[in-house]
């Protein structure tokens, strides 16, 4: 294929992938969103394929590799649980990572185009940074994945001066970068080139450790941003036009991302890079009175008061996920709007594993997106509201996030649900949410408890209120 065909092609990709961002940004154009992703890629994948002279043995070889990688993305895709989701994406993150790692050592050692000069300076720098920033997306994106899974303790590591050691680490990587952009053979680059490999894996398993469960989210989106920037570099490295727009794509949406997520939870991105958030849960300002008693309700009094209300709204949490409760809740709704209960859903921005986690969760559900909102819509309705159901959410309901400023989670902002005539929460018995921070919210004058499976409860209220 001539090269201004391949061009096009590159120009129609990139237009496609701006139009999959804007459609996915939006619950009733996500579809489509996706739509315009998939036509793009294979567009880019042909495109590319076409556009560089090689032999049959060498399209065999892609088609064997596109093979496998489709079988294997096919096979995680159909087995993930959606709750499994953030850990599938950061694992996925890991993997652009490792793919700049290893297209920058044979950028290197085996250079498409031979470069003199300034052009070769500029060629090591992007072979180098590639490396870099490639090492640090992989190794920070698995320690993202063991922590959302459960098999990495979720709190904070904060060793004593590890600012220190993270500068040291910054500082040894400008020299091994002077290093080796002074040696004078490949083979005499290679030393620096690796060592600066094994320090910015370090680095970024340090950089991840440090950062404590409620910062996740965050911390998603912003390796996300970074496989971005990983992609781009490797676009640089091999000339590839259309890998430098993806990336740059991907990197600045991940960017953006984490600014909207660093704003919903009231911190600033640098403290969240800092980390060492989430160690301090076990301080006397996130525990609650040992005096104080919750109390109980059954789904036979919720039942009553649901029978009773006027207004409902349902705030849901990561529990409604684990408990696969979506659809019972979405026949709930239904149930209640037909009887001319006005009801609507709260979604708090980091509700959830994933940002639009619950969004996901009430579409599959068939819940209609008008009455789906965001916190800031709702917060100012809650006292006019007379029941609030919370169904597996925690920290994003807690009002020590408002009321006591030496909480962890002080600051952040949060549904204020508290506001209203009677508040239900849905959750197995009195564990913390994922910021593993008390919350004074179950021991209210008008809050009751609903304890056992979210699951379990849904489907016997929705048996009560069937009658
Ligand atoms: P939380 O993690 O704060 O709370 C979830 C609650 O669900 C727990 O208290 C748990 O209590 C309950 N639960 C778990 N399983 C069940 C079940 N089967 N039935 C009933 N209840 C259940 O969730 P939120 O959604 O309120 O808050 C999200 C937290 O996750 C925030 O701290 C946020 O920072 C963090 N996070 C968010 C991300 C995002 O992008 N949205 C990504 C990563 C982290 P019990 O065990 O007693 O049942």
């Amino acid at each position: 294929m001539g090269a201004g065909f391949v061009s096009v092609a590159y120009v129609v990709a990139s237009i496609l992938f701006i139009l999959s961002l804007g459609g996915l940004s939006h619950q009733e154009s996500a579809r489509r969103g996706n739509f315009y992703g998939i036509a793009g890629i294979i567009i880019a994948v042909c495109a590319t394929i076409a556009g560089v002279s090689m032999g049959v043995g060498g399209i065999v070889s892609i088609v064997i590799a596109i093979l496998i990688g489709a079988s294997v993305g096919m096979f995680l895709a159909n087995r993930v649980e959606m709750t499994q989701m953030p850990q599938l994406v950061a694992l996925l993150h890991s993997f652009v990572g490792l793919a700049a790692v290893f297209v920058g050592f044979a950028g290197y050692l085996d250079p498409l185009v031979m470069t003199h000069g300034a052009e070769h300076t500029i060629k090591l720098v992007e072979v180098f940074l590639g490396i870099f920033i490639g090492a640090i997306t992989f190794t920070g994106s698995l320690i993202a994945c063991g922590k959302l899974d459960g098999r990495i303790s979720s709190s904070a590591l904060t060793l004593p001066g590890r600012h220190i050691m993270n500068l040291v680490a910054l500082g040894c990587t400008l020299l091994l970068g002077a290093w080796f952009l002074g040696a004078d053979s490949v083979a005499g680059g290679m030393f620096p080139l690796i060592v600066m490999t094994v320090i910015a894996g370090i680095l970024g398993v340090h950089l991840i450790l440090a950062i404590g469960g409620a910062d996740m989210p965050v911390v998603v989106s912003m390796l996300n941003s970074y496989s971005g920037w990983a992609a781009a570099s490797i676009g640089f490295m091999l000339g590839n036009d259309l890998l430098i727009v993806t990336g740059a794509l991907v990197g600045s949406s991940g960017a953006i991302l984490s600014y909207i997520m660093c704003r919903a939870m009231n911190r600033s991105f640098m403290s969240v890079i800092l980390g060492g958030f989430g160690q301090t849960t076990s301080s006397a300002a996130s525990e609650v009175d040992s005096d104080l008693t919750v109390q109980e309700c059954s789904t036979d009094d919720l039942c009553e008061e649901l029978n009773m209300a006027e207004s409902v709204i349902i705030v849901p949490g990561y529990g409604m996920a684990v408990a696969q409760a979506q659809n019972a809740v979405g026949e709930i709704t239904k149930l209640l709007r037909d009887r001319g209960v006005k009801v609507r859903f709260g979604i708090h921005p980091v509700a959830g594993r994933l940002p639009g986690h619950m969004n996901v969760l009430l579409a599959e559900a068939k819940v209609p997106y008008d009455i789906v909102l965001e916190m800031d819509e709702l917060n100012d309705d809650f006292p006019t509201t007379d029941v609030v159901l919370v169904i597996g959410a925690n920290d994003t309901v807690n009002p020590a996030a408002m009321d006591d400023p030496t909480s962890p989670i002080a600051g952040m902002p949060v549904m204020e649900v508290w506001k209203s005539s009677l508040v239900v929460v849905f959750k197995r018995g009195m564990a913390s949410g994922y910021a593993g921070v008390q919350n004074p919210l179950f021991f209210k004058e008008n809050t009751r408890m609903l304890f056992g499976d979210a699951k379990d409860s849904v489907d016997k209220l929705l048996g009560g209120l069937r009658g």
